[in-house]
């Protein structure tokens, strides 16, 4: 049974902030390999699986299939710390909690990424309105549909912030659903579809890139590279958009917005000693390899918190947790870490309501395809068979579980 506040020690071998998708799955991995005194601080009571959100956005699955209760996915035998965690001081080995702090021997750090909402002036007001939505969030993820399914003409509009963000591509996929929805309905040639990307490309490898290509054009979608959102004006349904390399403003009247909001590490983290001080994103400093911290070697990262330049994305955690986990474990035993990281990530393109193209790739963006026998870059039936169903089994049943 899992422990919660009531039975709370002062100190752990194995504090775990965060109980989401990679705090979760390293928690498994290590009750697995016999590491029982594990502690993890996560204040939430429900548990998401965001990658379907996509779908829920393009109203292909309902939002409730995504969440279940957050004490069904803990390991048992860990303590649930049912707290926020607000601060770290590595130097005393301490997690600073609302409710007091607790000691560890060592440490993952796993909270996720920051949704910055107020970062965009007009995003967080145009949101309220019943022409804009995204599905960066549980709440709002069933609103898109409502936004986009009875649009009949006019301006549809799809952004994509210019900080690192997690799923790079999903401010894409949900083009590229609504504009497959519009295609069905006969309604595309009467729809303007805008998407907004501060890149120079659709992606930074060219395989995909080209196969993405021809998904824009095939939707006769108009993109705007190297552009960023820098205001909205919801009342007006007005959007201010900035050419990065050209220097130019334009301004877009939408009747239908999609947003991806700005995102960056949690404020504590940002301000915190862990904190990477290169950029002013503030996300964690490990090695990008080892995915321990810089300074502080009792310290481990993964997921959306750390600055390891892979694609925040969860296919990421899947081969991250059995390296934090294995040098974890070197560590409590004094061993050099040997487990290593090598950056991959995956990011499943659906490219239309039942087609998919799996991107997989590394920290050198080499091809990293893991599926055998199939051409994965191209939209595929199957691949969207494994979005849909596959990769959601694959989620609860075995990475949350800390199998393989
Ligand atoms: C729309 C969308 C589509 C996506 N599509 C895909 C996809 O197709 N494929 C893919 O691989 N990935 C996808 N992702 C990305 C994937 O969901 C994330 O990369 C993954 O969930 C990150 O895991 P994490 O554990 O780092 O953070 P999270 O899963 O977000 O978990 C963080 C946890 O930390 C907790 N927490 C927050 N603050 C604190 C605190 N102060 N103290 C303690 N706990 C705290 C939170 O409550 C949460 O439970 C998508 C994401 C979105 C939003």
């Amino acid at each position: 049974m899992t422990r919660t506040d009531a039975a709370r020690k002062s100190h752990y071998r194995v504090v775990v902030i965060g109980g989401g998708d990679a705090g979760i799955s390293v928690a498994a991995r290590l009750n697995r390999r016999g590491v029982h005194d594990v502690a993890i601080v996560e204040p939430s009571a429900e548990h998401y699986y965001q990658p379907l959100w996509t779908l829920v956005g393009g109203g292909l699955v309902a939002a409730r299939k995504t969440v279940r209760r957050e004490a069904s996915v803990l390991p048992r035998g860990s303590a649930w710390i049912r707290d926020r965690a607000t601060g770290v001081d590595p130097e005393n080995r301490l997690v600073h909690l609302h409710s007091g702090s607790v000691g560890y021997d060592r440490l993952v750090v796993a909270p996720g990424i920051q949704l910055d909402w107020d970062a965009t002036p007009g995003m967080q007001d145009a949101l309220t309105t019943p022409f804009a939505s995204s599905n960066y969030s549980f709440r709002l993820a069933p609103k898109t549909w409502e936004v986009m399914r009875d649009l009949e003409r006019g301006t549809a509009v799809f952004t994509m912030p210019t900080s690192p963000i997690k799923c790079p591509g999903a401010p894409q996929k949900i083009a590229y659903l609504c504009a497959d929805h519009w295609r069905r309905r006969g309604v595309l040639g009467a729809i303007r579809v805008v998407l907004v990307l501060p890149g120079a490309g659709l992606f930074g490898i060219p395989v995909f890139a080209r196969a993405l290509a021809q998904a824009v054009e095939e939707y006769g979608i108009e993109v705007r590279f190297n552009t960023e959102v820098v205001e909205i004006d919801g009342d007006s349904r007005r959007i201010e958009l900035l050419d990065n390399a050209a220097g130019a403003k334009e301004s877009l009247d939408y009747d239908a917005l999609h947003v991806a909001p700005p995102q960056s590490a949690p404020n504590w983290v940002k301000r915190g000693p862990l904190a990477d001080g290169d950029s002013s994103y503030g996300y964690i400093e490990v090695d990008k390899h080892t995915l321990q911290h810089v300074r502080f070697p009792e310290v481990f990262a993964l997921g959306d918190v750390a600055n390891t330049p892979n694609s925040k994305t969860g296919a990421a955690i899947r081969k991250q947790a059995p390296v934090v986990v294995a040098n974890l474990m070197s560590s409590l035993s004094g061993e050099p870490l040997s487990a290593v990281y090598d950056g991959y990530a995956a990011c499943p393109f659906t490219t239309a309501r039942n087609r998919m193209l799996l991107a997989e790739f590394d920290y050198a963006c080499n091809h990293r395809p893991s599926i055998p026998l199939i051409d994965t870059t191209r939209p595929r039936y199957d691949m969207w068979l494994l979005k849909r169903y596959g990769l959601p089994f694959l989620y609860w049943n075995v990475l949350l579980r800390g199998i393989g």
